[in-house]
């Protein structure tokens, strides 16, 4: 956790601010009992009035020291927590945009939110304790021993068992406590992630009926959270009352004690009652120590998990070549496992496709035609074998001149919430709206973004869920069509529309992207005849590649999509 002190730098001088705001409150809280008691003492037992009033005005300015003195620690402390914060987050958000796939997948989505947001927190929690706990419960303890020493020492003695009872309170909690506070994080991430299931999936478990298995598990990880809450907080609820009977057998045995000291006159009535307060300020300290054992744990937790993030390397962007590409790709025995699977998704892969030729991938479900297109966008990088661009192995060239090459219609069309205009200038930010529109004509998208409330500023709700699937897909087009790519990959971008519109759009596409390379992933076998080269996939394997007519020849695989499509067609 110590290492998280690296980012606090900022914020030394306001914590310094607040450490003389501390020691000045803490020393007014203790002073004011010794004005009082000299009060008591001079003042009511000799009857002399202006003393009285002379010392009730220094107790009030001593008050307004300390009241001042309290503003300004919650003042310091707020802006450093906020600002603390603040800076911890876009550093998590920083990073967690620069990872790599791989990484980013490890990690995942519902944990980097919580680490982001709730894990943030406990450290901004932390952070506060320690400045104000940390600082005022020792100041307040040497401050306090002081008082009470000089006061009576005798009495202080009491403190001999006190002390340790409220040490061994302590200890005793914080020792069954303390592990359960490290399980809550995790236990958090869990009901983070069925609960995000649980939404984002409503439909699917709506139309499945599977509300009772997708409720159990809510319930469970949500049981579990709830169970650990209330261990901590039944354990915790004992600690203040004990604390209370600590501090009033204390009170009592001081009271039983002074009556002897009082009757020989070792000690006067003013300083009996400053020294309770002493008592009260030095036990409160110890209390205040206490709750850090509920914080400190969490923030324990916290802290690794947010230097996970920001420990893991981000994606090396060193020495990668800035580079205007053309196009040409070869994949060398390309073999690639995922991070989390020992199975290869794609096995000894060997093709090329020169620049401005129109690729078809074809291949059943899962052999590995979206893996390819996740590899040559360097997603991942291969396990063995090599990918080449232009002749330049694809882990050279920079981030920036890949994406300049590429159009990329992911399978699963990812729209942001915001108006259409925004949504289509992630392709270019600079295009205008005439360059939204024929990007949309291309996708044969205008005509309904037309009927739209607002057109171009018709605004997408989260995911661009107030658009049909087929309406999703040519937006996705349309967004990567408007950076005039040299590489266009569509990953089944045409799943979701009817063969009609098919045809139109790929027609369109095939007339302004003639100079381009296309790489199209498909199920469907209609237009493969344009296709300069069709590679036919299965199982992760490249199983052959050539023309429709030669692939009719050599590919049974092919021969048999065919077929079964061609049926399909005519029984329709
Ligand atoms: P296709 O696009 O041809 O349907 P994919 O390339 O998506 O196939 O998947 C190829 C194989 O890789 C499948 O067996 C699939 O289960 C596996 N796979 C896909 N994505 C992941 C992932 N993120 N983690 C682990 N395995 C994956």
């Amino acid at each position: 956790m110590l290492r998280l002190f690296k980012y606090y730098k900022p914020y030394i001088l306001p914590s310094l601010m607040v450490a003389v705001c501390i020691i000045t409150e803490v020393a007014a809280g203790l002073f004011l009992p010794k004005v009082m008691s000299m009060i008591v003492n001079f003042g009511v037992a000799a009857g002399n009035i202006p003393y009285i009033y002379q010392k009730g005005l220094l107790m009030l300015g001593i008050s307004a020291i300390g009241s001042l003195a309290a503003i300004g620690i919650n003042f310091f402390s707020a802006h450093i927590s906020s600002g603390f914060g603040h800076d911890l987050r876009q550093l998590i958000f920083n990073k967690a945009e620069t990872l790599a796939m791989a990484d980013f997948e490890k990690i995942g989505t519902n944990s980097l939110i919580t680490r982001t947001t709730n894990d943030v927190q406990q450290i901004q929690s932390f952070f506060i304790s320690v400045l104000r706990v940390m600082l005022m419960a020792p100041v307040t303890l040497v401050f306090g021993l002081i008082m009470m020493i000089s006061t009576s020492l005798p009495l202080s003695a009491v403190l001999l068992i006190s002390a340790p009872a409220l040490v061994i309170l302590i200890y005793t909690i914080s020792k069954q406590v303390v592990p359960a506070f490290f399980k809550q994080q995790k236990t958090l991430d869990k009901l983070n992630k069925e609960t995000r299931e649980l939404l984002d999936g409503k439909e699917v478990i709506r139309a499945f009926n599977g509300q009772e298995v997708q409720e159990a598990s809510f319930e469970s990880a949500n049981n579990e959270w709830a169970e650990l809450n209330l261990f901590t907080a039944k354990k915790m609820a004992l600690m203040m009352p004990g604390n209370m009977l600590i501090q009033n057998l204390t009170t009592v045995a001081i009271l039983w004690l002074s009556a002897d000291l009082l009757s020989d006159k070792v000690i006067l009535i003013g300083d009996v009652m400053a020294f309770l307060q002493y008592l009260t300020h030095i036990l409160g300290a110890f209390s205040m120590a206490a709750n850090m054992f509920s914080v400190v744990p969490r923030a324990q937790v916290s802290a690794n998990r947010i230097l996970e993030v920001l420990d893991t390397k981000s994606e090396d962007t060193d020495n990668k070549q800035e580079i205007e590409l053309q196009g040409n790709i070869s994949f060398r025995n390309v073999s690639f496992h995922y991070p989390d699977s020992q199975v290869e998704a794609l096995s000894d892969l060997s093709f090329d496709i020169k620049a401005g030729e129109k690729v078809c991938i074809i291949g059943g479900a899962g052999s590995g035609k979206t893996t390819l297109c996740k590899l040559l966008m360097g997603f991942y990088q291969p396990t063995s074998g090599e990918i080449l661009i232009d002749g330049i192995p694809l882990q050279d060239i920079s981030a920036e001149s890949l994406q300049k090459l590429c159009g990329f219609v992911p399978q699963k069309n990812i729209l942001l919430s915001g108006s259409v205009a925004k949504n289509l200038r992630f392709g270019n930010v600079n295009a205008d709206d005439e360059e939204l529109r024929r990007a949309l004509r291309l996708a044969d998208a205008e005509e309904f973004i037309d009927k739209k409330d607002g057109n171009l500023r018709y605004k997408l709700s989260q995911g661009g869920n107030n658009l049909s699937g087929g309406q999703k897909q040519r937006l996705a087009m349309a967004r990567a069509f408007i950076k005039k790519p040299k590489l266009v990959i569509l990953d089944d971008a045409f799943s979701a529309l009817d063969y009609k519109t098919d045809a139109i759009i790929r027609s369109s596409v095939y007339k302004e992207f003639k100079d381009a390379t296309l790489l199209m992933i498909t199920q469907r076998v209609n237009s493969m005849s344009d296709c300069d080269q069709i590679l036919v996939m299965d199982e992760g394997r490249l199983e052959a590649k050539g023309t429709h007519e030669e692939l009719m020849e050599i590919s049974p695989t092919y021969r048999e999509l065919v077929m079964v499509q061609q049926q399909e067609v005519v029984s329709a």
